[in-house]
């Protein structure tokens, strides 16, 4: 601890370094890299001329980002990294995959570019990880009462290491053959290797959390049956209900969900069994549909699958690149965003809409697209027009549809109550369900959202069910 502080040097913003793009899509390792500790602890000091920092504000999880930074820039890495492990239980998830709403909240920003708070709290986990800093917290006392939690993504997993630690029975049901949700499934390696959710499995199993994998409650084992098993029971179930588009020739073969191509894509690099080849992007025409995260990262997958050619699709048009008066600072900017996957080629066409897919003897081979123009009506809401006469097609072997999700998949046999979004209905509070003995959390109660918020929602719930269990 301490010798090395390096307040008093200021610098700017220094980005983390990545890969060579043209040599990246080549395999499936990380893209982005670490920086050496000089250049993260200049990066944290330019956090301390903060008067009121807003970026706890900024962030879900309330991460004392001045704190940790603090003790960085004084080179006090244990106590940093104990201070984002209070609020956070994987930072290493977040430090990789997170948008970091904390980011544009900076204070820094008003005059100047963010500090690069999420590069900082990626390495520090890293360090803590790689000092040995990162240890399993067995709770010292029992209470003897027990919890299920149906669904192993953040959501999960952060709820099953917050009880465990508070003393009950954890166990963790999960159809799938591995933990991690969307963290395994949904996001490629190349953002996030899946050997960081293992040595989390590992530090929770040491923690008494117990996984029952393979098990697809509501047709394996009922949920009625894991409250007989349980004093309480959690739905952290995701909201993987996929948006299909509703236009002709989309049950066509080749027009596919993007989270089942990324499903996919995922389990081939794990070297897991998957079906055919169908799914493969190699020499195929690839159309993805949808921007956010999903859209993003089936570009990277198609690249490095060896596409001929990948097209991305968007209804809206391109969004500013910078704040506008109708997004003012701290809230989160609507902007233009590129991620590292658009670094990596493919090519982006804005205000354009997927109006049918043709195919021959069942397969596809064309999409016919139109441009639309955005106009702003008298009520404040932006309408869609076509724009005559610029209906066309686009060759394409492969449509990846990623368009949104529409809430939870029922559980077979229960019935539990959704809002009109498709999401399970639980208070915002207790995360209480509308029957007894369940709980929800997560993309499950607020729907199809990041992984920090998984996070909190899932120790907001821990912390409500402990109340109760206590009581
Ligand atoms: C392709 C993609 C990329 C993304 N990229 C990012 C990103 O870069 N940054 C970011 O912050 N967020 C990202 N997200 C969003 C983020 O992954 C989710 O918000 C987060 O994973 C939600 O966590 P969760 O635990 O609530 O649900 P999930 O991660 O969806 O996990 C739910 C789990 O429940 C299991 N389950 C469901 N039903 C049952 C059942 N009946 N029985 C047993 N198990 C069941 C599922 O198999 C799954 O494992 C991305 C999402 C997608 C789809």
């Amino acid at each position: 601890m301490g010798g090395k502080s390096r307040v008093g040097t200021v610098t700017g913003r220094i980005e983390a370094p990545k890969r060579n793009a043209l040599l990246r899509v080549l395999d499936w390792r990380e893209v982005e890299q670490s920086q050496p500790s000089e250049v993260l602890q200049s990066q944290a000091e330019r956090c301390m001329g903060c008067g009121v920092p807003f970026c706890h504000n900024g962030c879900p999880l309330g991460n004392d980002i001045p704190d940790w930074n603090a003790a960085v820039a004084l080179d006090e890495w244990q106590e940093a990294a104990a201070r984002l492990h209070a609020t956070n239980n994987f930072p290493e998830f977040t430090g990789k995959t997170c948008p970091a709403p904390c980011e544009p909240a900076c204070v820094r920003t008003l005059t100047d570019d963010a500090v690069t708070i999420r590069q900082i709290e990626r390495s520090l986990a890293e360090r803590a990880w790689s000092e040995g800093w990162i240890q399993p917290l067995p709770a010292t006392e029992r209470t003897g009462r027990s919890v299920g939690i149906v669904g192993s993504g953040p959501a999960g997993m952060a709820a099953a290491q917050q009880l465990a630690r508070a003393g009950h029975d954890v166990v963790v049901y999960e159809r799938d053959a591995h933990v991690g949700g969307l963290l395994r499934y949904g996001i490629p390696d190349f953002k996030l290797a899946k050997s960081d959710i293992d040595r989390r499995v590992q530090q929770l199993e040491a923690e008494s959390v117990r996984f029952e994998m393979g098990v697809n409650v509501g047709s394996d084992v009922s949920l009625a049956e894991l409250q007989q098993r349980h004093d309480a029971v959690l739905l952290a179930t995701g909201a993987q209900k996929q948006r299909r588009l509703d236009v002709p020739g989309a049950d066509l073969q080749g027009v596919v969900g993007a989270l089942d191509y990324l499903r996919h894509a995922n389990r081939l690099v794990s070297g897991e069994s998957v079906e055919s080849g169908d799914l493969y992007a190699v020499n195929k025409r690839v159309v993805i549909l949808g921007g956010g995260d999903t859209g993003a990262d089936c570009l990277g997958t198609a690249l490095r699958q060896g596409a001929s050619q990948v097209q991305h699709f968007h209804y809206k048009p391109a969004p500013p690149s910078a704040r506008t008066e109708d997004m003012p600072w701290p809230w989160w900017p609507m902007i233009l965003r590129d991620s590292s996957s658009h670094e990596e080629g493919g090519e982006r066409g804005w205000s354009l809409v997927a109006r049918g897919f043709e195919g021959e003897g069942g397969q596809l081979k064309a999409m016919r697209l139109e441009r639309v123009q955005w106009t702003l009506g008298a009520d404040g809401r932006s309408r869609m027009e076509s724009v005559p006469g610029s209906l066309h097609s686009v060759d394409v072997d492969l449509a990846l549809i990623a368009v949104g999700f529409v809430g939870v998949e029922p559980i077979d046999g229960a019935d539990i109550a959704r809002d009109d979004r498709g999401r399970i209905a639980a208070d915002a509070r207790s995360f209480e369900t509308e029957t007894p003995g369940i709980w929800a959390c997560g993309d499950a109660r607020r729907g199809a959202s990041l992984v920090v918020w998984a996070i909190r929602e899932g120790r907001d719930a821990a912390e409500a069910i402990d109340r109760r269990l206590r009581k």
